[in-house]
Order: structure tokens, then C-alpha cells, then sequence
């Protein structure tokens, strides 16, 4: 369900977005995502980083190359997959870097919950064929919850709109679960699924 008519209306609004700035969180971006209401397949990611931001391109950075590989063993090429299919996060503006260590910080339920219209409209007005989450917060709107990437990686699911649900772990070159060759193996299970889908579906 969406209060928009249509997508560009909601990417018009969307764009303008500031709702967690003014609930003072420090966001440090404009809202980021791409693509058509035509697409049939839609990715969905945490969250913009911090070379998303600059670019304005979701998935431009290092996490993006990686995912992009495991996209052209599943048979599309980059320009391809991005002219054809819509790209959007749990939450659309960078969140910035962590306070301590090392890595973007994680967004956190208020501000998910802030941007939570925003995907359900995409969704809406987008209707997907497919739905590919990467990374634990996004595969977790998909499972039920405490569900682990272990479990669910390499297979795929139908929900009750008869959307084929891809799940991917986080792309990042820091995540320490693709450090395990087993879960590397469970990737590959979805590359193939992505890849049997293609044909199938002809996307
Ligand atoms: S993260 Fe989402 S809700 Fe928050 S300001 Fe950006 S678009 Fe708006």
C-alpha cells in the first residue's frame, strides 16, 4: 500500500526526505536508490556508504564490485542490471561512519522504522518479481526474526504475492561470515538460483 500514484511522485517526495535528520539522527547523505517502475527485480541493501554518497549511485563502492561479480556469474552486466532493475536500501541516506572502529554504522530500528514507507511504496508501485535483500538487515524483513544468513543463503523462497525472494549475505569485504568457505559455497547456491531465475523468468 502507498498514499503515491506512481513512482516518480514518490521519488519526487523521497528525494526531499529529511525525517531523520530532524529526529536527530546524523545522516549524511541525500536519499539514494535507482531505477524504473519497470524493473522485475529489485535489490535491496542496508544502507548507502560513505562512496554512495558522493556518487549518489547506490552500490558504487567496493561491496558494490563484489556484488556486481556475483551478478555477472548470474548473467547481467553491471549496466545492464542497473539500467533494468531497481536498486534501494532498508535506509536511503548515508548513516555515516561508526563512532569507534571501523565501518559505516548499522542504522538503527527507529531510523528503519522511519524509512520503512518509503521501501513499502517502492515495493508497491514496483511490484517485483524477484526481491534480492543483502545483508542481515535486509534479509531480515523478508524471514523471521533471529533468523540466521547461515540458514537461508543459498536458497530462496516464494512469499505470499508469489515474489521470488534471493537472499545475499552483505557484499562487504570486511564480512567476516564470507571468511567461512562453507557460507562462500552457500553464495555460490545463490548465484545459481539467481541465474536459474533469469532464465526461467526471462528477466
Ligand atoms: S534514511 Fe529514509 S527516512 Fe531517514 S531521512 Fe533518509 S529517506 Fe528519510
Amino acid at each position: 500500500m502507498t498514499d503515491y500514484p506512481d513512482l516518480a511522485t514518490l521519488h519526487g517526495v523521497l528525494s526531499a526526505c529529511r525525517l531523520c535528520a530532524e529526529a536527530g539522527y546524523p545522516i549524511e547523505s541525500q536519499p539514494i536508490f535507482s531505477g524504473e517502475s519497470t524493473a522485475r527485480l529489485m535489490v535491496i541493501g542496508q544502507a548507502p556508504g560513505e562512496v554512495e554518497a558522493p556518487a549518489g549511485q547506490p552500490f558504487s563502492g567496493d561491496a558494490g564490485r563484489r556484488l556486481f561479480r556475483w551478478l555477472a556469474r548470474a548473467g547481467w552486466e553491471e549496466r545492464e542490471f542497473r539500467k533494468s532493475c531497481y536498486i534501494t536500501s532498508v535506509t536511503k541516506c548515508f548513516p555515516g561512519r561508526r563512532a569507534k572502529g571501523a565501518g559505516d554504522r548499522v542504522p538503527g530500528a527507529a531510523e528503519r522504522k522511519l524509512c520503512r514507507p518509503w521501501l513499502e511504496g517502492e515495493l508497491a508501485l514496483v511490484r517485483p518479481e524477484v526481491i534480492v535483500p543483502v545483508g542481515r538487515l535486509a534479509v531480515g524483513l523478508f524471514y523471521p526474526p533471529k533468523t540466521r544468513l547461515d540458514d537461508v543463503i543459498g536458497g530462496s523462497i516464494q512469499d505470499e504475492e508469489g515474489r521470488h525472494i534471493v537472499p545475499l549475505p552483505h557484499p562487504s569485504g570486511a564480512s567476516r561470515w564470507l571468511n567461512d568457505p562453507r557460507n562462500v559455497g552457500r553464495v555460490e547456491q545463490a548465484i545459481y538460483r539467481l541465474r536459474t531465475l533469469k532464465m526461467e523468468l526471462r528477466l
